[in-house]
């Protein structure tokens, strides 16, 4: 009775949400899986935050908003490009989105025209290429290797520019890699943008996950060929409220909004009213963000260390919450290699196919210490088994 669209048939569903899909099933079935799959802090959104929108319940804040947000909202959120990454963005040069997904999807569809390339570094999340081939344009892996730390090489981006080049996607620290690109890279990544006339789209939603490295907005070099994402979901473990963000040119700005007044109108009043806490009570915040990072930080070490024991070759990511796994030890496909870490081992991992990263698996370590090492038993065991 019905045909799917062609758009709709050659959309790939997201393989992170397939992996804990099959753990579900595992569990249902009675068997004790280990998620280390998704991508969602563990710590529960701070209460300030939940006061703030059990308030705007109360208030009655529960109506449509504008399109772009509230403009407190919105304020505030101008305010905290200004404090936290020398970005001056003014209030109408911001826009709220119900996630930072939402934000990416309309800057996507704002900016690309069918045929347009786009320069991803790999390994890159799943759904920067999705939701690029979605709009009718080309994405074009950039690639990156584990020996460097998954850094972005800027004379890889420009070997790759073409008449048909439109935009370079940017996501530093990185989902998969926890890379965080270095400022060296940023200005030389931002120098191409302006000469080849390219929109740099940068999603920086981990910024606060950082260990080691600097972290810099590119949007400080490139002002006017930057749009910044950013959102709520992992710096402050809000990830059910759905709110993102973006700041850019007022153009840009302005076209992602007449999108997002055709599809969802605005993101939740009430999420909203949350977010706006989690910025202006920025004290409450920052002590949470740095319980976490403290926190992500042991992980990352253990994590680390514990997989290199096992010779699967695990660099250290400087920022996020994820590792990737070099697998090939135990199975030269990472299909395979997650197929075996989970009907074995009984551990959720996400094989690094649809990230471009052939050979390694993706661990995320925003879960307990006790379940990291856990986990490293439970791989061990797997890797015992086969040889
Ligand atoms: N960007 C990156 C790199 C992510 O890893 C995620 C979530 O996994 C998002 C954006 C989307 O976050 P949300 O839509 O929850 O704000």
């Amino acid at each position: 009775p019905f045909q799917l669209s062609g758009r709709a048939q050659s959309l790939k569903p997201s393989s992170t949400v397939a992996v804990t899909t099959r753990a579900l099933e595992l569990r249902r079935a009675g068997i004790d899986v280990i998620s280390m799959s998704v991508g969602e802090p563990d710590f529960d959104t701070p209460p300030h935050v939940k006061a703030a929108a059990i308030a705007a319940i109360e208030s009655g804040k529960t109506k449509y908003t504008g399109v772009n947000g509230i403009p407190e909202l919105r304020e505030a959120i101008s305010a905290k490009f200004a404090r936290e990454n020398g970005l001056s963005y003014a209030p109408d040069a911001v826009t709220v989105t119900s996630g930072g997904k939402q934000a990416l999807f309309n800057a996507f569809f704002a900016l690309l025209n069918p045929g347009d390339e786009v320069l991803i570094p790999a390994p890159y999340w799943v759904s920067y290429p999705e939701m690029v081939a979605f709009t009718g344009a080309v994405p074009v892996p950039v690639p990156t290797t584990p020996e460097t730390g998954f850094m972005l090489d800027p004379a890889e981006v420009e070997a790759r520019i073409t008449p048909r080049t439109r935009m370079i996607v940017l996501n530093s620290p990185g989902n998969p890699t926890g890379a965080v690109f270095s400022p060296a890279v940023l200005r030389a990544v931002a120098d191409l943008a302006v000469q080849h006339g390219l929109m740099i789209v940068t999603d920086e939603m981990y910024e606060h996950l950082v260990y080691d490295a600097e972290q810099v907005s590119i949007g400080t070099y490139a002002p006017d060929h930057t749009l910044t994402i950013n959102g709520a979901s992992k710096a402050y473990a809000m990830t059910g409220w759905r709110i993102g963000y973006a700041g850019g040119p007022k153009a840009v700005i302005a076209a992602m909004n007449a999108i997002q007044s055709q599809s969802t109108s605005n993101a939740s009043s009430i999420s909203q009213y949350a977010a706006l806490a989690a910025l202006q009570q920025h004290e409450a915040t920052t002590e949470f963000i740095d319980m976490a990072r403290i926190a992500y930080r042991q992980r990352r070490d253990t994590i680390v260390s514990g997989l290199n024991a096992l010779g699967l070759s695990t660099p250290t990511p400087e920022g996020a919450f994820y590792v990737m796994a070099d697998t090939t030890r135990l199975h030269p496909d990472e299909l395979e290699a997650a197929r075996l870490i989970l009907d074995e081992g009984r551990v959720a991992v996400v094989p690094g196919t649809d990230f471009g990263a052939p050979g390694q698996v993706r661990l995320s370590y925003a879960t307990s210490l006790k379940q990291i090492q856990e986990v490293l038993q439970r791989i061990g065991a797997v890797l015992e088994g086969q040889s």
